[in-house]
């Protein structure tokens, strides 16, 4: 490697709890760090709120990354196949290029918010000149820290957080049941917008869905059942976790959704 190569310290923030939290242990630790944001242009409302709420409170620019080319335009190359746990390729071209390029050759100290309780690595960029750090597992950070850390800064959980667990696309085909309808009860445009994606084809029987097999319409007829199912699984988690701050209820709950996200880093953390 060139002794006179360029050497980078990056934090991407996804608009989540963790890379916030993480923004705020760093910032008097590395002072040239260089915060980023990869925007895919479909983020949450919630979301875009919070990273201009993290720049006011680092008082340093956060660099929007936008791909260079749409969502849209990526789903028409995928031949209208929208992108799935199996075919993720929206974190691929909406996220991690955007990031390659921005880390062009230089010698980059990524710096991500996995907690020390976690055992994953995530998805991230196997690019050589590109070399993970993790600040959190290096320190024993958990949740419960990565909590205390936003509300003593005043920062607080970001908005979505009252009725989704991550954040992310508003489509993210991640997201469960129940959030499908919360996202039609807090954004129904984006909800609209999300069906519209959806192609049912009776001709062929092709089906292109955010959920296999599942239509959001279908979603929509079954919301009540849907609801009522969430309802009852969180009295049952809060009757396990009696007399707990807000704070570890809220991370006993979210703990459990970990269990459907197969560590999209730098869309969720
Ligand atoms: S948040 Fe979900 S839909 Fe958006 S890029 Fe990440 S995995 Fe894809």
């Amino acid at each position: 490697m060139s002794q006179d190569r360029n050497v980078r310290h990056i934090l991407s923030l996804s608009g989540g709890k963790d890379s916030a939290a993480l923004a705020i242990f760093m910032r008097d630790r590395i002072m040239n760090m260089e915060y980023v944001f990869c925007d895919t242009g479909k983020e949450l409302p919630e979301t875009y709120a919070y990273i201009n709420k993290i720049e006011a409170y680092l008082g340093k620019p956060i660099i929007r990354l936008n791909p260079d080319y749409s969502f849209d335009h990526w789903l028409q190359v995928f031949g209208g196949f929208l992108p799935s746990p199996l075919a993720r390729w929206c974190t691929r071209q909406l996220k991690l290029k955007p990031f390659e390029q921005h880390c062009d050759d230089d010698l980059v100290y990524s710096y991500i918010g996995i907690r020390a309780e976690e055992d994953r690595i995530g998805y991230i960029s196997h690019k050589p000149n590109i070399r993970p750090v993790y600040p959190f597992k290096e320190d024993g950070i958990t949740k419960k820290d990565v909590i205390s850390i936003l509300e003593e800064s005043g920062l607080g959980l970001p908005e979505y957080y009252k009725w989704r667990s991550r954040s992310g696309c508003y489509f993210c085909f991640f997201q469960r049941k129940v959030e499908w309808i919360k996202l039609k009860h807090n954004h129904p445009d984006l909800f609209e917008q999300a069906k519209a994606y959806e192609k049912i084809s009776n001709s062929n029987g092709k089906q292109f869905t955010w959920i296999e097999r599942m239509p959001l319409s279908e979603i929509e007829n079954r919301e009540d059942d849907i609801l009522k199912k969430h309802e009852d699984s969180l009295k049952n988690r809060v009757r396990k976790i009696p007399n707990r701050p807000l704070g570890q209820v809220f991370g006993a709950i979210d703990e459990e959704d970990d269990s459907y996200d197969p560590s999209c880093i730098i869309c969720y953390l």
